[in-house]
């Protein structure tokens, strides 16, 4: 493997950065994952929107155009030869002192690195997935506002602790209000009478780019969805419950806290939402 550091790449031996690092330190820094399908990076103009989007709000300055990031990334895929994958980037406020200033950080690190993927079994997309609600909650937009992909991931990964801890491999969290928000790198769906449903973004969930593919498959298909806050008694009485995340994809759900979903089968519209995304995404990508 190639990763790209700072402007070269270079073995994964050598990809490293300081502990002084304030991504290290204080988990001061900023990510993006992306999906290549068939050689081709899936919506890369609109995960670099969200990159540099959060790279403003926690005033970051990123070392590097939008154009220039996009050729960085583009060069990474090529010098792994990889025709599918996972790209992961990184950009940390960079080295400087103790202290949490980071005007002390002269420059940001920036890492990309292009990998194979790990999904879920196809046996899971089959049959659909087990999931919990856990206590851990995502920060609210008052805090930490989750649209930002910031480096301090901890509630995540909580939320996957959580989920393993109840002998199940993802999660939903729930915000102080009851209303459920987001798995703990996925956002949920429900479908109740052929009707799609998905938490608004301002409950405390990443609007994340599946999503909106999701959202534009269901126009495309003239299913009705609407964004509403629902409840964990809303996602045990659905007729079907699905995840999405440039990792997972569309997967369904079949069970919640021992609740079975419908029938605890995955669901016709879950079923024809994860055809239809799958065959976007083998239809469109930038380069
Ligand atoms: N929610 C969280 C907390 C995430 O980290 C992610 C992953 O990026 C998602 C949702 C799904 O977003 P996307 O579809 O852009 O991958």
């Amino acid at each position: 493997r190639k990763i790209y550091l700072n402007g070269q790449l270079v073995p994964k031996s050598q990809a490293v950065v300081s502990v002084f690092d304030h991504g290290f330190l204080y988990g001061d820094g900023i990510f993006e994952g992306i999906r290549i399908y068939d050689g081709v990076i899936f919506r890369l103009d609109e995960h670099l929107v969200r990159l540099y989007e959060s790279a403003k709000s926690i005033l970051l300055t990123i070392p590097l155009t939008f154009d220039e990031m996009a050729d960085a990334i583009v060069e990474t895929v090529r010098a792994n030869h990889l025709q599918s994958g996972y790209i992961r980037v990184v950009v940390s406020r960079g080295e400087g002192d103790l202290g949490l200033d980071p005007r002390s950080c002269p420059r940001a690190n920036v890492v990309v690195i292009a990998d194979t993927v790990r999904l879920f079994p196809q046996e899971l997309y089959d049959h659909g997935l087990r999931i919990v609600t856990v206590p851990t909650q995502r920060n609210s937009p008052a805090a930490l506002n989750p649209q930002i992909k910031s480096l301090n991931y901890l509630n995540s990964v909580l939320v996957k602790m959580e989920a393993a801890n109840s002998g199940v491999l993802e999660a939903l969290t729930v915000n102080a209000q009851g209303y459920v928000c987001e798995g703990s790198g996925d956002n949920v769906f429900i479908v109740k009478r052929r009707k799609v449903y998905t938490p608004p973004i301002y409950l405390g969930a990443l609007d994340g780019i599946t999503r909106r593919a999701i959202m534009d498959v269901c126009e495309k298909l003239e299913l009705p969805l609407s964004e509403t806050p629902f409840t964990r008694h809303d996602v045990y009485v659905a007729d079907e419950c699905f995840l999405t995340g440039t990792a997972a994809e569309v997967i369904p759900v079949i069970e919640v806290d021992g609740r079975e979903i419908g029938n605890g089968k995955p669901g016709p519209i879950t079923q024809q939402l994860l055809k239809e995304f799958r065959k976007i995404v083998r239809e469109q990508g930038r380069r």
